[in-house]
């Protein structure tokens, strides 16, 4: 079934003066490329083109493209990605003309059915975290992370405050030190307790007056909602801190909890999980922050406003307060056009039910997982659960189990869970159905699973046995890619 061909580069079908093309005569005078344009912009060699025809070009690219995985090929569990299927509708509505075709320099009188839009995705976001101020610029989660501390630094500064420090639970995602990092922050790690919960006692030990933000992902990315966040935010009010929330888990509380009402002061969307834009390769994403109103003035600007005298949408600077620009023009307003076409096409109650199934989902698969892996945090989660690998590697005396069971998940058709995180469970392994997933697909996950957990340790260690690439050097693969056709590497 695999295409060999696909396998190889398109430099190697290359075929001297072979073309897809056929150009009509010239009908002005020739003249030389030098004569046109001065030597310092001219290549002394020729660049290496592949010399192909039109259909090798099409099934070189289309067979490439069979040998990834997506959400739309494969059931696709990574825990805290959220891989939630992308609806088509959501993708062809971005796609109209009246979006896509807008230039970020037409006047704002041009682009009102735009602005419109953000503004009431503003508006949404804004009622979803129970947090008003909102601005859609940050380009991605992490992006939001970093422009919210940098809003939450301002807010310090514009008090006269010094505050040094960013705390965050140890099952942090590790963008949240980075981002703290990056703001200019000192960054403290808190433990949690064997429950998964955070350990309250460590994070008294670490709060003081020089205490900016506690970063806190809940549910967090073990799948557990953390019932102490109100008194951990007391805690850290008390000090004069902001709680930072890290929504990339939002799909297990959408109508259910706001993150405001249990007392974030800041947040980040990840539209591109929560409300269905694509990623992961699919595409960029996204990153809207929500603050508190006391906070919304350093908001990353400009932010979209609605002037009741002239009955239209502008583009607000604000009042001078703002951290400015984190992004060029609006942010990545086809994400953000997806973001919105979901939430309307859900509705209040329609997000509400998206939550109770994705839970639902996961406490599904989590009942039968935990017959044959470990599941160290109990029989209930939120919208994803962490199983640990590590009966395997007892049973077997395989180094890394978890890494082999995703890798033979491929031989099987199921794109593997997300593994090795959070740092805090052995073997790790973040299982995440979604709510658009169906019992069957449950089912024959499960299923799987459970066979592969019974196979030799010799069949699971050189698994992948059906990938045209089998085990690559990722940390190669990611540090030196090679992204650049040479001879040396023909
Ligand atoms: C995905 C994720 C992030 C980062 O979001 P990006 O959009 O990938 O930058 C942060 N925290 C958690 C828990 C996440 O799952």
């Amino acid at each position: 079934m695999r295409n060999t061909h696909a396998t190889q580069l398109i430099f190697e079908l290359s075929t001297q003066g072979r073309t897809g093309v056929r150009l009509p005569d010239c009908d002005v005078p020739e003249q030389s490329i030098q004569q046109l344009l001065p030597d310092n912009l001219l290549q002394a060699d020729s660049p290496t083109l592949p010399e192909v025809t039109e259909p090798e070009v099409i099934r070189h690219f289309t067979n490439l493209s069979t040998l990834n995985m997506s959400v739309d090929t494969h059931y696709y569990p990574l825990g805290s990605c959220t891989m939630k299927y992308n609806p088509k509708r959501n993708e062809r509505i971005a796609a109209w003309d009246g979006f896509a075709q807008l230039h970020p320099y037409q006047s704002e009188a041009s682009i009102q059915g735009m602005l419109q839009l953000l503004f009431e995705l503003q508006q949404m976001l804004g009622e979803i975290s129970g947090l008003p101020a909102v601005s859609l610029q940050p380009a991605a989660g992490a992006h939001g992370e970093l422009a919210a501390l940098m809003v939450a630094a301002a807010y310090f500064k514009g008090r006269g405050e010094t505050r040094t420090k960013v705390l965050a639970p140890d099952s942090a995602h590790g963008t949240n030190p980075a981002s703290a990092r990056m703001a200019g922050f000192d960054f403290v790690t808190i433990k949690s307790k064997d429950d998964g919960r955070v350990d309250l006692d460590h994070l008294r030990e670490h709060l003081g007056s020089d205490t900016a933000v506690f970063m806190i992902t809940n549910p967090s990315t073990l799948g557990l909602f953390d019932d102490q966040v109100q008194e951990i935010s007391d805690m850290v009010h008390d000090q004069g801190g902001l709680i930072y929330l890290d929504g990339a888990n939002m799909n297990a509380i959408l109508g259910i909890a706001r993150p405001g009402d249990f007392g974030a002061d800041m947040m980040h969307f990840n539209p591109h999980k929560t409300f269905s834009g694509p990623h992961g390769g699919g595409g960029p994403g996204a990153g809207p922050i929500c603050v508190t109103d006391s906070l919304g003035p350093y908001l990353p600007s400009p932010t979209v406003s609605f002037c009741e005298q002239s009955q239209s949408y502008f583009l607000d600077a604000g009042d001078g307060q703002s951290i400015g620009r984190v992004r060029s023009f609006f942010g990545n307003v086809g994400v953000l056009v997806r973001a919105y076409c979901y939430i309307r096409t859900h509705g209040p109650d329609g997000l509400r039910r998206v939550s109770e199934t994705a839970v639902l989902n996961a406490n599904y698969l989590l009942s039968q997982v935990k017959d044959f892996l470990h599941v160290p945090h109990g029989d209930r989660c939120m919208h994803e659960f962490v199983a640990s690998a590590a009966p395997v590697k007892e049973a077997t005396g395989l180094k890394q189990p978890a890494m082999d069971i995703a890798k033979r998940l491929l031989d099987y058709g199921f794109h593997p869970p997300t593994v090795y995180f959070p740092l805090t469970v052995p073997e790790g392994m973040m299982m995440e159905p979604t709510e658009t997933e169906s019992k069957q697909t449950l089912d024959a996950f499960a299923d799987v699973l459970k066979t592969i957990v019974n196979e030799s340790a010799e069949t699971l260690e050189h698994a992948p046995h059906s990938t045209a690439i089998r085990r690559p050097d990722e940390v190669t693969a990611a540090r030196q890619p090679i992204v650049k056709w040479t001879e040396a590497t023909d």
